[in-house]
């Protein structure tokens, strides 16, 4: 089952374009509302879409730390906000914008991950580790862009350099 953002996304280039997969716990929902699944990753709430992104007290740490990176403090915890508030900025090859792109997509793809093998591995990281992970994979595709050299551009490549 696939379930699409209800505004325009057409901005939104990559990030926006891929449709989102609804969750294991959402689709347990839909056809067993009585069976409430748990988030593997707080264990607290119930397991959903919107829980992982990224209103879980776990991944809502990740995000935090992502946000200030790209000087979006002011950003939503909420899935539809977000790709809302994304959706109405920019899709260029500026660095800001794509430094968001990156970001958004890294922390959607490392939560993904961590929350899947915390299900079929068993394996647990805590959020400090999949926060380094993210950061190294975005260090890693910095690596590879070709950008021109400018102010912006050097704060952006200092700042990911440090811890
Ligand atoms: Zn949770």
């Amino acid at each position: 089952m696939v379930i699409k953002p209800t505004f325009q996304s057409t901005k939104l280039g990559k990030i926006g374009g891929s449709e989102m997969i609804m969750s294991h716990g959402d689709r347990l929902l839909k056809w067993y509302p009585e069976k409430q699944v748990q988030c593997p990753l707080c264990e607290e709430c119930p397991d959903s879409h919107e829980h992982l992104f990224f209103e879980c007290p776990y991944s809502t740490l990740i995000w935090q730390d992502m946000k200030k990176r790209i000087k979006k403090d002011e950003w939503s915890d909420k899935w539809k906000e977000i790709l809302f508030d994304i959706s109405e900025m920019p899709c260029n090859n500026n660095i800001m914008s794509i430094m968001r792109r990156l970001v958004l997509a890294a922390c959607v793809y490392y939560i993904w991950t961590e929350r899947n093998k915390r299900i079929f591995s068993n394996e647990k990281k805590d959020y400090k580790e999949v926060l380094k992970d993210i950061i190294s994979n975005i260090r890693f595709k910095m690596a590879s862009l070709t950008v021109k050299d400018s102010n912006m551009v050097n704060e952006v490549y200092k700042q990911w350099k440090s811890p």
